[in-house]
């Protein structure tokens, strides 16, 4: 074993432990979810309702029952007023027409059926009035739905829908309002986020944010570590436990979130995020050296990128390239779908600003927890098992091909790659590079240039194409492992569900011989095989994926210089010898347990982040 002295660069950093806090006592309250984005943020709470409509179900005391019904009428009676300042602000700026639906609206808030029945509901059965109204409005909507005329009557299920929404949100104290049009810089709590919101999201606004739902691997989380901002995710009931204005610490390395912190807690929160930086300055100073094992592994480590505007700043970062452009945030990040020249430009201006680094353009990846309405990706059962990814793409051939061609002329400005997402089977492969095919034809009949050999590779999401990796292989110019949903389609967990997120362990074994499978295949075939998952930014993951044989990591921009630092402080022979072992172990708890120490040997302090 080498010692950490024979390494060019000390791995050894200050430790940097939220052990080191002392919350308790010195706050409102401690509320705990998981650690979605890594960094501290304190600010004012700012909550948002979002159109993600939710009610909880609890039962109201017997001497409560009127104050809840007087509270629902109070609701009522606002929303109404907003909606005739909203009628009549249209019937100002845009005509008498659309001042209509407003009136609509009004007629439904004052329906007195519903009242009575919601009224109704809360006093026999005794559950708070959010959820006898959600009740009393739903049977109107499936009765509609049940008529047979849903069609001609959808925009009648909108209407009811959107008052819906507002008054629940009104007894929540929330008001609705877009992310983008924030005007203190907050902290953002929610009962969910919605990558759209997400995407819309002023990063200079957002300090932090705070969600009810999701876990490690939900989008949210993977746009905010993009962006750099901290986040608390899966935090069962923040957003009923917080009220808008409290000031929050978000602790985004440990999944706490301290509510009205006092003077003392502010003063350890400051000095934390002295070390946190001074911590961050270190590890900048290494960041020029090359990504190599001590025995001379060289390891690729690319940049999973979001958003157009992230482009600029992180083509100035130490990296090899981008291992992973997820194409689907432009799509849910406007309300009009992309054209083919806008989606070029955006493209093209990640080819030109990599250079001559190699950037990898996902084809849209929408479904699962990235809804569009654009393309009635509506509410699934399973929407992870449903209608997402490449399966949407071949079902509208031709909004494929539009995407298609605007990646292929971007192909002319740079060295871009391109890869298919949640590939399960050969057949969908096939189907996939024929389209590319005729993209390709149709620029080449209009003289368009485009790298006619443009590496085309594949994700390998599911164990299904995990299976197949031998024949995907012989078609693939490369192999990227999304571990965030192999894992969750090898375990059966729901990687947006934090009832289950401790079921989500990317060191169980079954996922450790698919990844492994993965590679051999790849390696088999003479391809690269890499991995763009959320595995490939955590330092124990990245550790044994190294030793797993992967050739490249992608990840997050803040993340690189700390799996830089491992890799520089690992022997590639060693962590070999460590990703056997865990290929023979029975359980995620006793690989996770040898990393330790295999990290420990090499001197490397994990820091809060494994
Ligand atoms: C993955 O599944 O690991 C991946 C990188 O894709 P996404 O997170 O966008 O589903
Ligand atoms: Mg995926």
């Amino acid at each position: 074993m080498h010692k950490a002295s024979d390494s060019p660069v000390d791995p050894r950093l200050p430790p940097i432990e939220p052990a080191t806090l002392t919350p308790h006592g010195h706050c409102r309250i401690v509320l705990t979810g998981i650690a979605g984005s890594p960094g501290v943020a304190y600010g004012p709470v700012y909550l948002h309702a979002g159109a993600d409509v939710w009610v909880d179900n609890r039962p109201v005391p017997s001497d409560a029952v009127e104050s809840e019904i007087a509270r629902f009428l109070t609701a009522l009676a606002a929303v109404v007023e907003e909606k005739r300042e909203l009628k009549r602000r249209a019937e100002r700026e845009i005509g008498t027409a659309q001042g209509q639906i407003f009136e609509s609206h009004i007629m439904l808030l004052e329906d007195a059926d519903a009242i009575a029945q919601t009224v109704e509901c809360v006093r026999t059965s005794r559950k708070n009035v959010a959820y006898c109204y959600f009740v009393t409005l739903q049977r109107v909507i499936d009765t509609i739905i049940g008529t047979g005329s849903y069609e001609y009557l959808r925009d009648r299920v909108v209407d009811i829908e959107d008052v819906r929404a507002a008054v629940l949100m009104k007894l929540r104290g929330a008001e609705p309002q877009g992310l983008d049009k924030l005007e203190e810089v907050s902290v953002v709590v929610a009962h969910s986020l919605t990558p759209s919101d997400t995407a819309r999201m002023e990063a200079s606004k957002v300090v932090g944010f705070v969600t009810d739902r999701g876990g490690p691997t939900s989008h949210a989380s993977i746009l905010a570590r993009s962006m750099g901002i901290p986040a608390v995710v899966g935090c069962q009931g923040a957003s009923v436990t917080i009220s808008p204005g409290e000031k929050a610490v978000v602790n985004g390395f440990s999944g706490e979130v301290y509510v009205e912190p006092d003077e003392v807690l502010r003063e350890q929160i400051k000095q934390w995020k002295q070390q946190l930086e001074q911590r961050a300055r270190r590890l900048l100073e290494i960041s020029r050296l090359p990504s190599q094992t001590r025995d001379g592994r060289r390891i690729r480590l690319e940049l999973n990128i979001e958003l157009d505007s992230e482009i600029q700043r992180t083509a100035e970062l130490a990296s090899d390239g981008v291992g992973l452009f997820r194409t689907e945030f432009l799509f849910l990040s406007s309300d009009e779908w992309p054209t083919e020249e806008e989606q070029y430009a955006v493209y093209r201006h990640l080819a030109e600003a990599f250079g001559g680094r190699p950037v990898t353009i996902r084809t849209m990846d929408i479904g699962g927890d990235k809804l569009c309405r654009k393309l009635h990706v509506t509410p699934e059962m399973n929407p992870f098992l449903g209608w997402r990814a490449i399966r949407i793409s071949l079902a509208q051939p031709e909004l494929f091909g539009v995407q298609l061609r605007a990646i292929l002329r971007a192909s002319a400005h740079g060295n871009v790659q391109m890869m298919f997402p949640m590939i399960s089977s050969v057949e969908e492969l096939d189907q996939a590079l024929m389209i590319l095919g005729k993209a390709k034809e149709a620029l080449r009949r209009n003289g368009t240039p485009f790298n006619d050999s443009m590496p085309v590779g594949v994700m390998i999401e599911t164990p299904a194409a995990v299976m197949i990796g031998d024949a995907l292989a012989k078609k693939a110019a490369f192999f990227s492992i999304g571990t965030n949903d192999l894992i969750q389609y090898a375990l059966a967990v729901d990687r947006d569900n934090q009832r289950v997120a401790k079921l989500f362990d990317m060191f169980h074994p079954a996922v450790l011989r698919l990844i492994h499978a993965a590679v051999k295949a790849g390696h088999l075939a003479r391809i690269p095989v890499e991995v763009c998952g959320e595995m490939a930014h955590t330092p124990l993951g990245a550790l044994l994926l190294v030793g797993l044989g992967v050739d490249a990591l992608s990840m997050a921009p803040g993340s690189i210089p700390e799996i830089r630092r491992i890799i520089r402080a690992i022997t590639f022979a060693q962590v070999k010898e460590v990703a056997r072992a865990a290929l023979d172990s029975v359980s995620g708890e006793e690989v996770r347990r040898n990393l330790e120490r295999a990290a420990a040997d090499f001197g490397l302090d994990i820091g809060v982040e494994s």
